[in-house]
């Protein structure tokens, strides 16, 4: 049953007063920020290529700058993300199905318990992004994100998104999460491990850079998340484009119009 005593420990579980939330805020923020730019550097100084449709001038439509509701969007899923980051420490310190100790880290609990979480957090994400993509629903929630044609601001480009939309994307990293809990039980530091991936991810696939690899169907290519932006009704998926294919929407790159 819904109360405002169990809303308030879903917002705010350690019970943190107004200085701490500020202090978590600005950690988080803080944190996100750095690792925004140490990923780009990083990729940048590996030599990676530019996306080839990165090679001619792109029109300025199609890269439009950060308007006022991206603005109010961002700082609204900022706040989302601080709540995030201490449910998640709350679940990892205090869940039975979570391990804390060195000693308990095991061959199960570590990669194959990530790959349990990109897979299954994948598995509902694409179709839920596949929903929003839907002619009714679109205008409602996701054609806001899809203001960028060309996604190149990293981190303010991938969370450049309607709150509702951010979100469902926190609902499928805790399915992916308490996935890999209940089949491997996930160790603490594949957790950690999981949410530095994932947000370098999220942000180089709105970067121009040209990444990609591929390892038992994780699949993760920036070509495809640009096409998604480009074309809109394909490649809805972030890292399995198997997906995609079962579901297919899969199309091949291609730098044309
Ligand atoms: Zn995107
Ligand atoms: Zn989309």
């Amino acid at each position: 049953m819904f109360s405002a005593e169990g809303a308030a420990r879903a917002l705010n579980p350690w019970g943190l007063g107004p200085g701490a939330l500020l202090a978590g805020f600005v950690a988080v923020r803080g944190g996100i920020y750095i690792w925004d730019n140490v990923v780009e550097k990083l990729v940048h100084l590996s030599g990676a290529r530019k996306l080839p449709t990165r090679e001619k001038p792109i029109k300025p439509e199609l890269q439009p700058p950060l308007n006022p509701i991206s603005y109010v969007y961002l700082f609204l899923n900022a706040i989302n993300e601080l709540v995030f980051v201490m449910n998640i420490m709350h679940f990892m310190w205090h869940s039975p199905l979570v391990k804390l100790k060195l000693t308990e880290l095991t061959p199960l609990n570590t990669f194959p318990a990530l790959y349990v979480i990109f897979l299954a957090q994948d598995a509902l994400y694409a179709p839920l992004h596949r929903f929003m993509h839907w002619r009714p629903v679109y205008p409602l929630v996701h054609k806001h994100h899809h203001r960028q044609i060309y996604p190149s601001r990293g981190y303010a480009d991938a969370a450049n998104e309607h709150p509702i939309e951010h979100m469902i994307g926190v609902l499928c990293a805790w399915v992916g999460i308490f996935a890999a809990a209940y089949t491997t039980g996930v160790h603490a530091a594949t957790l950690a491990v999981f949410f530095n991936i994932h947000a370098a991810l999220a942000m180089l696939n709105h970067s121009p850079y040209d990444v990609q690899f591929s390892y038992l169907g994780f699949t993760y290519s920036v070509k495809a998340h640009e096409m998604h932006h480009r074309k809109f009704t394909l490649n809805y998926a972030q890292y399995f484009m198997p997906i995609d294919r079962l579901m297919g929407t899969f199309k091949e790159y291609n730098s044309g119009s």
